[in-house]
């Protein structure tokens, strides 16, 4: 028995890892992952980790002793170079192989590159790794103002985190407005007003044409000709899927790797989760999506080791996402891009509001600021198909928790 070779040892790979376990699957399981270390939590490096209130060992996601407790082999700062799916092995770019009974690609995603002049000067980051993140916390350490290139969730993130610390900080956003993939314009215009009270100042509508400076970034360079003093940038524009493995051995890639309603590719012994994979979804009316979520990664793992010892089924979690923004907390309830309608339910003054997001009448999705017991709610109601018209979301009378029962 070769067992399952698992490639990426992120919240995904992890994930399936330690569900196979769970499941009572007793064959070996190999985890191949490019980052030194154990798996760990990435939401904290533009949180908790850049304030300093949790340190790296606070990240990983088990001891070490999990892993051979569990018997997961670890193979940490080893890459895959290549899939042999005819002979059904993996390459190492050590040139080891290693065979396997099934594999699983969890390769996540990588930060898209700003293609500008000046984007390699020292004093300009990216932040998507526990190294990206540590040099990013020294550098802003020395910063004296600070350039968020990108106004979407880490970049905001990152903002919250200088505005706290009382550094001078500046985001700018190619679009009109914040976050505009991801949230409605209500719920963007109610983040982007608790970032403006903490300090942070926004360009919108403003092309970076450079990063100015000889020796190190000095200043961003607009389109329009303005220049914005930083000696820190941090780039945060999105991510690509990292699906040239896959590509290579000839899988099918639709904005990542493309598999079924299970998670498998077209080649029956290999599956693909997490920030890579993209699969048609009951929450999007079936169309195709990739969701860059920790619920994501997690539950697209569970479904994966599911299948793999015996119990198939299709991916039909709802999609769940949170962010910390300064002081609100978002959460996201259902995939809420496209709507046409949407209905508040709440007060942003006191206590908190959620956005109801519907597509014709049809629920679609529920983002809560400050209102988890909301979010809750709206799981349960997405999973079982169900939802508050947009009157009776409106209605602040109308018993939410009932209709979820
Ligand atoms: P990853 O975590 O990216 O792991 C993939 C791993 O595979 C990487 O270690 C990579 O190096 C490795 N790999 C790739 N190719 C190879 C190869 N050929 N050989 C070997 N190894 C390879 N999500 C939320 O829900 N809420 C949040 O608040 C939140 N905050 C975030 C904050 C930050 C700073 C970042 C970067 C992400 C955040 N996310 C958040 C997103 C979330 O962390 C990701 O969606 C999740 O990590 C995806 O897991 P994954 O396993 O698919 O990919």
């Amino acid at each position: 028995m070769n067992g399952i070779v698992v490639v990426g040892t992120g919240q995904a790979g992890f994930q399936l890892g330690a569900s196979l376990r769970e499941n009572g699957y007793a064959g070996p399981v190999t985890l191949v992952g490019e980052e030194p270390g154990l798996p760990y939590g990435r939401p904290p490096l533009s949180k908790a980790y850049m304030l300093g209130k949790t340190d790296a060992a606070g990240l990983a996601l088990r001891p070490e002793a999990y892993f051979a407790e569990h018997r997961l082999t670890m193979r940490a700062g080893e890459r895959a170079a290549a899939i042999d799916r005819g002979a059904s092995i993996l390459r190492l770019a050590s040139g080891e192989v290693l065979p396997y009974d099934h594999l699983v690609l969890a390769t996540g995603s990588r930060n898209r590159p700003l293609p500008v002049p000046g984007a390699d000067l020292p004093g300009v980051h990216q932040l998507r790794t526990l190294a990206d993140a540590d040099a990013l916390k020294a550098a802003l350490a020395e910063a004296k103002a600070v350039a968020v290139v990108g106004a979407g969730f880490i970049g905001l993130e990152f903002a919250a985190v200088c505005a706290q610390k009382g550094l001078a900080v500046t985001v700018i956003e190619g679009l009109e407005r914040p976050l505009a993939r991801s949230v409605s314009s209500g719920m963007a215009a109610l983040i982007e007003a608790s970032h403006v009270r903490a300090g942070v100042r926004f360009l919108f509508g403003s092309a970076v044409a450079g990063i100015t400076g000889s020796d190190r970034a000095r200043a961003v360079a607009l389109a329009d000709g303005r220049e914005i003093p930083a000696d820190l940038v941090l780039v945060g524009i999105g991510v690509i899927p990292n699906h040239e493995l896959a590509a290579a051995a000839d899988l099918r890639i639709e904005n990542g790797i493309a598999v079924d309603a299970m998670l498998a590719t077209d080649d029956a012994r290999i599956s693909a989760i997490g920030d890579c994979a993209s699969f048609p979804s009951p929450h999007a009316g079936g169309a195709r999506v990739r969701i860059e979520s920790v619920q994501n990664a997690v539950d697209g793992a569970r479904c994966v080791a599911a299948r793999l010892t015996g119990r198939p089924a299709a991916f039909e979690a709802v999609p769940w996402f949170w962010s910390d923004q300064g002081p609100l907390k978002l959460q996201i309830a259902g995939l809420c891009q496209p709507h046409d309608r949407t209905v508040r339910r709440g007060d942003p003054e006191s206590g908190g509001v959620s956005v109801f997001c519907y597509r014709g009448d049809r629920l679609v999705g529920v983002e809560s600021l400050n209102r988890p017991a909301d979010h809750m709610v709206a799981r349960r109601l997405l999973q079982a198909g169900r939802g508050p018209t947009p009157e009776e979301a409106a209605d602040p009378g109308f018993d939410l928790k009932a209709l979820a029962l």
